[in-house]
């Protein structure tokens, strides 16, 4: 037998009892005639001691050559311990070692399996098995199955079903690349891997299943930041004979549970705010309602006063940043505005006002704006004395983006994004169509088969190209601290309406046919009224711990290139396997 406890399991009450743990050595304290080693699992931390006059020369010199990382089992007798340590569960007690036997030897591991490591990141990622022995890890990814163990729970109590889907499909468009696997026995074909399983569960609607759910990885090729990877997951739901209503409820209930068994949080009832909105008072349709610094429109008192730059502006807006004004020198404003200025943002510059204590104001367009102006200015922004202004003007959509980085990045520097302080919103009404200037196309805002609201069905079937840039979707999304925890929509269940949609989405009927002929005949065979959402597990889990960082939650993860560290892949493979997909030969041609 390796063990009749585990490494987190004895206390006071097993004081006497002989037990025989497993695990891996984490440290040593030689003191000459005892030792004391840390012991390691899973379950925590105990503390072995090896006493030189009550044990065998051979334990104790074997305890002696104990590395770091080695993997060990040893028996004993639970003692008191003399100092006891109350940061660990185990700390009152230790085990008076009277036999060891090392199961495997390690390398001296290339970081510390501690707390605090002092691996790089990609260090880490290449030695995983290691990285996931050290607690944050490890407690992340218990998090985690906990997570998706509730979540089960909570929609089976709800009466969804979970269906797997295939992953060797034929390409959805949620609007990423595709990764694609080239199909030995039809060459020259491909499957793509399932940027989400939207189509399928709208079919698992129409044949009935009514309430389905899964926890299924997704892929999407797309350029990698923190917070993506090439393949995540989400928790993918779809429930038939609903309203948008009912399925903001659903979930509602599903997050609040969620947060409820996981991290001991009461969620209050989630407020809704129209994506228009969103748009103008946050500049987002994800805004992070941790603070408030709410977008304030200026064109109606601050154009027409001889300022140009204003003047020649769709849109003139600013946020107040409270108590600011004397902190903020000349310097700093340099470098925020500099800051503004990178592509990343793209600002022209920024506009600000400071409000001094004397009542007087201190600001970059001084010259075209006196004190009253400015006055007038803070007052319908709602400044007092010590706040800054900053202002920002030109094309709107553009503009609002701008200020929105400029809000949370001064939301940050204050400190107003508290961790432990969970703000959850639904944003509504998202447009259904998005026009696309340069491409001179209208792109799906969710995905191709979301639906117009009712009252708008009409106008889509019959109205013009202005009426289809107004049309607005029963689509929704879940923002949480200004992430997007999850997004959905109503579905368009009939087959006409969908498509007029993929001609609006410049597809070719004959093209429509060919993508997605599967879904319009099914939508011809009694498809019930449907829809549904998805939430991205690895982002939740991130959200629920306060991390910006999805990877942390991610077993075995892959880094900004796109690679996974510990394996090596992507990797090249072999002429022989080219050569039976048909893909090589290709490529010989050309040389040849
Ligand atoms: N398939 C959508 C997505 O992955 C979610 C949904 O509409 O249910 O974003």
């Amino acid at each position: 037998m390796y063990r009749t406890h585990n490494c987190g399991e004895l206390r006071m009450e097993h004081i006497g009892q002989e037990v025989t743990l497993s695990g891996w050595v984490q440290r040593s304290r030689d003191k000459g005639f005892m030792m004391w080693t840390d012991l390691r699992d899973r379950y925590g931390i105990t503390q072995l001691l090896f006493n030189e006059e009550k044990s065998s020369k051979e334990l104790f010199e074997t305890a002696r050559s104990l590395g770091r990382e080695d993997v060990v089992k040893i028996t004993g007798v639970v003692i008191e311990r003399v100092s006891k340590n109350d940061k660990i569960p185990t700390g009152s007690i230790e085990i008076e070692v009277t036999a060891l036997e090392v199961l495997n030897k390690s390398k001296v591991p290339p970081f510390t399996i501690e707390d605090d490591s002092d691996g790089g990141d990609e260090l880490r990622m290449k030695y995983r098995y290691l990285d996931i022995r050290r607690n944050p890890v490890k407690e992340k990814l218990m998090f985690r199955s906990n997570l998706a163990i509730e979540t089960r729970k909570y929609l089976a109590s709800q009466n969804f079903v979970e269906v797997e889907t295939p992953v060797l499909i034929k390409s959805t468009p949620e609007g990423a690349r595709d990764f694609v696997v080239p199909s030995r026995m039809n060459q020259g074909q491909f499957y793509a891997l399932p940027q989400s399983p939207q189509t399928f569960k709208q079919i698992l609607m129409v044949a009935g299943m009514d309430r389905y759910f899964q926890i299924v990885k997704c892929f999407r090729d797309e350029d990698l930041r923190a917070d993506r990877q090439p393949e995540f997951t989400q928790i993918d739901c779809e429930m038939a004979f609903v309203t948008q209503e009912e399925i903001l409820n659903t979930f509602e209930g599903l997050t609040k549970y969620l947060f409820k068994t996981t991290i001991g949080v009461e969620l209050p009832d989630f407020p809704r705010m129209q994506y228009d909105e969103a748009m103008r008072r946050f500049g987002s349709d994800k805004p992070d309602l941790r603070f408030g610094m709410e977008f304030c429109e200026l064109n109606d008192i601050a154009q027409n006063k001889g300022f140009s730059v204003f003047d020649n502006s769709e849109l003139v807006v600013g946020i107040c940043v409270e108590g600011i004004a004397e902190q903020y020198s000349n310097k700093d404003i340099k470098k925020l505005t500099e800051w503004m200025q990178r592509p990343q943002i793209g600002a022209k510059g920024l506009v600000y006002v400071k409000c001094n204590a004397d009542g007087t104001f201190k600001s970059s367009v001084g010259k075209f704006f006196d004190d009253a102006a400015l006055a007038e200015w803070a007052q319908k922004m709602g400044a007092k004395a010590g706040d800054m202004l900053f202002v920002l003007s030109g094309e709107t959509d553009k503009t609002r983006k701008q200020l929105n980085e400029l809000r949370l990045e001064m939301g940050r520097r204050l400190g107003l994004m508290k961790e432990g302080d969970f703000k959850p919103l639904w944003v509504v009404d998202f447009p259904l169509l998005e026009w696309d200037e340069e491409l001179e196309r209208f792109h799906a805002m969710h995905h191709p088969f979301t639906s117009p609201k009712k009252e708008e069905v009409e106008r889509m079937l019959n109205g013009d190209h202005e009426t289809m840039k107004r049309l607005k979707a029963d689509a929704y999304d879940l923002v949480i601290n200004g992430s997007e925890i999850g997004g959905g929509s109503i579905r368009i269940h009939d087959r006409e309406l969908q498509s007029k949609n993929f001609k609006l989405l410049g597809f070719t009927p004959e093209e429509a046919e060919a993508q997605f002929g599967f879904l319009l005949g099914a939508f011809e065979y009694g498809a019930p009224p449907h829809g549904g959402i998805a939430f991205g597990f690895d982002r939740l889990c991130a959200v629920m711990n306060g991390s910006s960082s999805i990877r942390d939650f991610i077993a075995f993860p892959k880094n900004n290139q796109g690679r996974d560290m510990m394996i090596d892949a992507p990797s090249v493979i072999h002429q022989e396997q080219l050569d039976e997909l048909g893909i090589g030969v290709i490529e010989m041609d050309v040389e040849a």
